[in-house]
């Protein structure tokens, strides 16, 4: 009966994945979580901040390959270094990510990986494998079986589904779709690194959040050098057919 309800699948770099849920149920709740996220912060509207993050999100998403989801983003006026992607294409960029992220480049790298997550679908996947576990749980504890379509599994989705810090194997995946991506788009791929050097020294007093959810260790940084070359190759390729985004700084 479970079984039949498990969905095997290939992640884009070749990781065999279960995905449970169909994606158009995590796409409503990405788009649910969006629309309370933009209702309890502040928008920010300048039109320079909202231009430049545009600019370089628009950048990004025009190189994922699969265009049935269109693509959001909008800046929230917050001094904590966070940026996030959710399931249906939303993106947000709080406006303190800019101080961290000191050019296009690097904030190329930020969204890259984030949008990195969605199109993994690891928070389907990390869903997925909550609710199997919970599954088991519930079948040795002799009080039947889990729906995993129950409004309450749903509930708990909203809340640890798509927000909560995901595993290094996801940090990992991210980071190297969210460097394809920056590099098919024009971005220089090298500063993935100085801006991940940056979010560490960020975090020197009390870690911001998007940090404690983002290691910014040598593992990342090693992982990310390791596909450098390729990444610098697509890189090439790109500002050769003419790819070379300008992307204007507020304030610059
Ligand atoms: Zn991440």
């Amino acid at each position: 009966m479970l079984l039949a309800l498990i969905g095997c699948a290939k992640s884009p770099t070749g990781r065999n994945q279960l995905l449970v849920f169909p994606a158009d149920q995590l796409d409503a709740m990405g788009v649910q979580a969006f629309d309370e996220m933009r209702s309890e912060l502040t928008v920010d509207k300048d039109p320079a901040i909202n231009d430049y993050v545009r600019c370089v999100a628009n950048a990004i998403t025009d190189e994922v390959t699969n265009k049935s989801t269109s693509w959001e983003v909008v800046v929230f006026k917050d001094p904590n270094p966070n940026a996030f992607a959710l399931p249906g294409g939303k993106m947000g960029v709080y406006t303190g990510m800019l101080t961290v992220a000191e050019n296009q480049s690097q904030l190329a790298a930020v969204l890259g990986h984030e949008v990195g997550h969605v199109l993994a679908q690891h928070g389907n996947e990390r869903m997925s494998q909550q609710q199997l576990t919970s599954a088991a749980l519930a079948v040795a504890a002799g009080s039947g079986y889990v729906d995993p379509y129950s409004m309450q599994a749903l509930g708990l989705g909203a809340q640890v589904g798509i927000l909560l810090p995901y595993s290094r194997t996801h940090e990992s995946e991210a980071d190297i779709i969210g460097l394809d991506l920056m590099a098919k788009a024009g971005f220089d791929p090298r500063q993935s690194v100085q801006l991940w050097k940056n979010m560490a020294k960020a975090g020197g007093g009390a870690p911001p959040e998007f940090l404690s959810t983002h290691p910014a260790g040598s593992t990342r940084i090693d992982n990310l050098l390791s596909h450098m070359a390729g990444a610098l190759q697509i890189y090439n390729e790109a500002r050769v057919k003419g790819k070379k985004p300008n992307c204007k700084q507020p304030g610059s």
